[in-house]
């Protein structure tokens, strides 16, 4: 199915006041994941999206062992007391014999249960006069045992196909023995910034101009996400430019732009990717960040961002990223809202969906947010001194001191 045919069939599709909630899912509608895989170590597996599912072979532990140093014994025998000691169990190296009646073994954290003891006592509280080993009143059956397959049994699926890879999964299938996985293939992204007014660093800022930050801070973004990053540059404002790069760009599975799609510009941005794909523009019911355009250019989705510094980075975050790790075969890629207490009136008015710019700290108990002041789409100063989003809902009007607000944190976002 076409794009066009894809979208317009969704519930309140309005290409030029469209509310973020149904963009978001036009363009998941749209979206498929990469299906292609290939195995890597695990050492490299980091961030990676599992394409298989780990079904442990063995279980972990491989034994019963002990949980802690101490003495092993039969917990039926501790009223034939004193116990005889008549061996040591150590990590790695197992007591060959069994325990008889009024026996006990000295043992060690993660060393295997000698055969017979049940139980597990620890040395701090034992008295020892040679080879009698007594033991005070208020012991427990089975305490301090881990049991074969606590951590993981044989058979039980423990990840699954679609898991982003952190360092506890890459522990839990190393312990299992295993050394590779099956990992989606990187998602394959190139970019690049349009305008006749930005200057590359190195170069002197002449009149007019500003040096290009955007794809300073895209690349930032995709950085976190693991995809495979291709920067183009700057494509100026020139036809026969930008049709090469959108050419060039569309080998990839994404483009992302930023600049040329507002709606009052003399750009032949918009006029290409309409010319060279199949690509919608948008007017998006938020702010900042309202025009943008989506849509597919050859094989290649492409997503046009708006050219002012902190729009780029909201629409990032609230279209691209989730798009870009539903695409890699991720499953998890909402960022979450919580709640905090407004510090200070917010102005806000209803039918769009603002994104302010927040420091959430924590003041008497409570969580409170403010704004990072002047919220201009220009200022990306107000990005770098934000610790958070503050989400103001589409029909929600001016927020009074104390009320309750939604906020996304930048922190820990990938
Ligand atoms: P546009 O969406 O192309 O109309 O651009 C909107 C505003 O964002 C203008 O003030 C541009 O100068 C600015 N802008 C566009 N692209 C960049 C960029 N790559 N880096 C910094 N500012 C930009
Ligand atoms: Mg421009």
């Amino acid at each position: 199915m076409s794009i066009v045919q894809t979208v317009s069939c969704l519930d309140g599709y309005d290409p030029d006041a469209l509310r973020v909630d149904k963009a978001r899912a036009a363009i998941l509608a749209c979206l498929a994941p990469i299906r292609d895989s290939e195995s890597v170590r695990i050492r490299d597996a980091l961030g990676r999206v599992l394409a298989q599912d780990i079904v442990p072979q063995i279980n972990v532990p491989a034994h019963d062992n002990s949980a802690m140093d101490g003495y092993a014994v039969r917990f039926s025998d501790l009223d034939k007391q004193p116990l005889k000691e008549i061996g040591t169990a150590l990590a790695g190296r197992p007591f060959a014999g069994k325990l008889g009646a009024g026996e006990c073994v000295r043992i060690m954290t993660g060393a295997v249960m000698p055969q017979g003891a049940d139980t597990v006592v620890i040395q701090e509280v034992v008295k020892k006069d040679g080879e009698r080993v007594t033991i005070p009143p208020g012991q427990k059956k089975a305490q301090n045992v881990r049991y074969a397959g606590e951590d993981l049994k044989v058979g039980i699926p423990v990840l699954g196909e679609g898991k982003s890879l952190k360092p506890a999964d890459i522990g839990l299938i190393a312990s299992l023995g295993i050394g590779a996985v099956k990992v989606r293939r990187r998602l394959r992204v190139a970019f690049f910034a349009t305008g006749d007014e930005l200057a590359s660093i190195g170069a002197p800022l002449k009149e007019g101009e500003v040096y290009d930050s955007n794809r300073y801070t895209l690349h930032g973004m995709l950085a976190r996400l693991g995809v495979e990053i291709i920067d183009m540059g700057v494509v100026r404002d020139d036809p026969a430019a930008l049709e090469k790069a959108f050419l060039s760009a569309s080998r990839h599975d994404v483009i992302i732009t930023t600049g040329g799609v507002s709606v009052g510009e003399a750009d032949f941005v918009k006029q290409l990717m309409a010319k060279l794909g199949e690509v919608l523009f948008w007017k998006i019911a938020m702010r900042p960040g309202r025009p943008m355009a989506f849509g597919k250019v050859g094989d290649a989705f492409l997503f046009g961002l708006p050219g002012n510094p902190v729009a780029v980075m909201v629409t990032f975050y609230e279209f691209v990223r989730d798009a870009l790790l539903f695409m890699s075969g991720r499953e998890d890629a909402a960022i979450p809202l919580l709640k905090a207490s407004a510090a200070e009136n917010l102005r806000k008015v209803p039918g769009r969906t603002e994104y302010q710019r927040g420091i959430l700290f924590r003041e008497q108990d409570q969580w409170k947010v403010r704004t990072t002041g002047q919220q201009g789409s220009g200022v990306l100063r107000s990005m770098s001194e934000a610790n958070c989003f503050i989400v103001l809902e589409h029909e929600r009007g001016a927020v009074k001191a104390g009320e309750p607000v939604s906020v996304q944190l930048f922190e820990g976002l990938a």
